[in-house]
């Protein structure tokens, strides 16, 4: 029997379905540790989406460090699985590049700026002209060529976090992990490293999955949020946020729809936490109500 073509239109079979690049399937992880289990991550499945950003969001412990160990293939999983472009990660794969909280411990503090994001590109069969453009391209798309050759501890804290990002994009990674990458820097310090982030995602067409504890900086940056549960974690719920592409610190955070998906994603986890949620019209409570 031919299809009523009133039904075709109004159901109509996905053109264009989600190009996945990584799915991380039922993962668990239970650390042993002094005769006693943690279960850090209870049960996680998601995937990113290629060319998005996700953020993941969930209060301190809940396993955000663990996840993005286990998916950069640096920790096993007790269960379950991660896939990366089809490829069951089983140690780190070449296309993935990680930006860690401390930045300070992820810089050598006896090699300059140049040396630092150079490294990782000398363990690849890669010629020097092309290892010295790529570190150039990385330097001044995070405003830094003219610290090339300065050392670490010669640069502030949120600089040292620009050359731990250099460094990454240098790699050319398909996915760039960051785990809580601003969480130790100044405000506004913060503000300007999220929008740099915002920019070279673009330039670099990099797929990113960047977890953070900032409620206001997981919406404020993503396409798509995944929010965790108290821990145990599991998958408490996943949002596309729908708020135009180009963002700025001003115009995107006054959006009612930013107002909104915050104000949703903070029930979401006081719930889970079993604390008090704010009344939805106390904008006063909501103020303070990014960090968690
Ligand atoms: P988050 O990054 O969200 O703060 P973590 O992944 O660091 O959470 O930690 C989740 C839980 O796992 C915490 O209870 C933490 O104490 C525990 N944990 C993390 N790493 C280890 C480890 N190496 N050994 C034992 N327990 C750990
Ligand atoms: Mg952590």
């Amino acid at each position: 029997m031919a299809a009523d073509p009133a039904t075709i239109a109004m159901n109509p079979t996905p053109s264009n379905p989600r190009d996945v690049l990584l799915r991380v399937d039922g993962l668990k992880k239970t650390y042993s540790a002094q005769g006693r289990d943690v279960e850090a991550v209870r049960d996680l499945t998601f995937e990113l989406v290629r060319g998005e950003l996700t953020c993941i969001v969930g209060p301190s412990g809940s396993g955000k460090t663990t996840l993005l160990r286990c998916i950069s293939g640096l920790l096993e999983p007790t269960s379950g699985s991660v896939v990366l472009d089809g490829a069951p990660v089983k140690g780190p794969p070449r296309g993935m590049a990680v930006v860690f909280q401390e930045y300070g411990r992820s810089l050598f503090a006896w090699m300059t700026v140049r040396q630092n994001v150079e490294l990782p590109l000398k363990v690849q069969k890669m010629s020097k002209s092309e290892r010295t453009r790529l570190v150039d391209q990385s330097l001044e798309s995070v405003g830094l060529a003219h610290s090339a050759d300065s050392y670490p501890w010669q640069l502030s804290g949120g600089m040292q976090q620009r050359v731990a990002i250099a460094r990454a994009l240098a790699y050319q990674p398909q996915l760039l992990l960051m785990d809580e990458p601003f969480a130790s820097v100044d405000a506004q310090t913060r503000a300007d490293l999220e929008d740099l982030v915002l920019r070279v995602r673009h330039q670099f067409d990099v797929t990113v999955l960047l977890v953070t504890h900032d409620i206001d900086e997981s919406i404020y940056l993503s396409d798509r949020v995944v929010v965790l549960s108290s821990p145990p974690s599991t998958v408490r719920e996943e949002l596309e946020i729908p708020l135009p592409r180009r963002r700025d610190q001003v115009t995107t955070k006054e959006l009612p729809e930013f107002a909104h998906l915050r104000a949703h994603v903070f029930r979401l986890i006081k719930r889970e936490s079993g604390a008090e949620t704010p009344d939805a019209h106390d904008s006063s409570s909501l103020a303070t109500a990014g960090e968690l």
